[in-house]
């Protein structure tokens, strides 16, 4: 191993910090044996702080209709291919109730940037799923709105908002996105997300068309410093509906080593295992668990519109309904000795 690299990893080990350029040492000296040490690191705060447990979250992808044109996305507006639907608060509520059932205590509405859903649609919403679930967690992830808007979905019931920040480097944020869209904002609202008192997801995905190992370092520095609760983190998957269609995806190595580094920089950090890193390897989310991740994501949405909510290609888990995803799930964190857990999931010491 690099002695350099071996030094710096237990330089993070210790003292949960380092440098944007010792990140990216890392990064560039990346082999399957610092991969290891890492998961070795990472797995002993993800046991310190979660044991063997799994968090679930029930994610329903209520709409993909979206104002926004990200270069990446495959229910960009401009993808004119992309079969549109939207779901009727009913039945958001009903996969509320199901989720419940199945033993969900947190609920996460995610969509495109779709605004023929009001503000107040958004908290009926909410407050009807507070109504019948005083338990249930209500997560939204619906990009970027004013601070007001925010307000009133934190006042109707909400607590925790996702919004990866995509990239720490406002340059490279820039190539990846439509010039109406810009860093300053995002970053706006996760500040406003956070002031006023939402349990705040940011995240990146790895490997995007562009990405250096020094912008990936700066989104490691940014979670060191901005200390989201939550950090989503992906493979970049190309669509082929998108302008970065021959674009290569982003790997699973990759992938994995930033979800141990990001539980060293942050033991507490709810770090999800994505279905975007499930899509680029059969076992990929198990691998993200093994790699310090403590969260997975099974889909809730209607099996009539899971395959419509396409933002890459090869997406998997768009059959199956909600008990058999969960089902599946359980299985395969069973399988490496983990179980998934009826829990809101909150981060540790909140
Ligand atoms: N409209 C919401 C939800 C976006 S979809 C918002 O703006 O926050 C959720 C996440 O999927 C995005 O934040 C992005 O990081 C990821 N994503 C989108 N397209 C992707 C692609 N082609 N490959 C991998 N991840 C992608």
């Amino acid at each position: 191993m690099d002695t350099k690299a071996r030094q710096l990893l237990d330089k993070l080990n210790t003292e949960h910090s380092l440098q944007t350029e010792e990140y990216q040492y890392l990064l560039d000296h990346r082999n399957q044996e610092l991969m290891d040490l890492a998961a070795e690191y990472a797995r002993k705060y993800q046991n310190q702080h979660y044991g063997n447990k799994v968090f679930i979250r029930g994610l329903v992808e209520f709409t993909n209709f979206c104002r926004n044109n990200c270069l990446y996305c495959g229910i960009r507006r401009d993808n004119h291919n992309c079969e549109r639907y939207r779901l009727s608060a009913d039945t958001i509520v009903e996969c509320a109730n199901e989720g419940y059932a199945l033993g969900f205590r947190t609920i996460v509405l995610q969509g495109g940037e779709d605004f023929s859903y009001s503000d107040e649609d958004i908290c009926d919403i909410i407050r009807r799923i507070k109504a019948s679930h005083e338990d249930m967690v209500v997560t939204l992830s619906i990009g970027e709105r004013s601070k007001k808007s925010y307000q009133k979905y934190y006042e109707a019931g909400a607590r925790r908002y996702l919004l990866r920040h995509e990239t720490a480097n406002p340059e490279l944020y820039a190539k990846l996105h439509p010039a109406e869209l810009s860093w300053d904002n995002r970053m706006e609202c996760l500040k406003n997300l956070n002031e006023i008192g939402y349990q705040v997801g940011a995240g990146f995905m790895v490997e995007s068309p562009g990405q250096t190992t020094y912008d990936l370092a700066m989104d490691l520095k940014f979670v060191e410093e901005f200390k989201p609760d939550m950090c989503g983190i992906g493979p970049f998957i190309s669509h082929k509906e998108t302008p970065f269609a021959n674009s290569p995806s982003g790997t699973l190595e990759t992938t994995l080593f930033c979800l141990s580094l990001l539980r060293m920089i942050y033991p507490q950090v709810l770090l999800p295992a994505t279905t975007a890193l499930g899509t680029i390897h059969p076992k990929g989310r198990e691998m993200g668990i093994k790699a310090g991740a403590n969260v997975v994501m099974p889909n809730l949405s209607p099996t009539g519109v899971r395959k419509k909510y396409a933002l890459y290609d090869n997406k998997i888990c768009t059959g199956e309904e909600a008990a058999e995803c969960l089902g599946c799930l359980g299985q395969r964190m069973e399988s490496i000795g983990y179980k998934i857990v009826t829990d809101p999931g909150n981060r540790a010491g909140l």
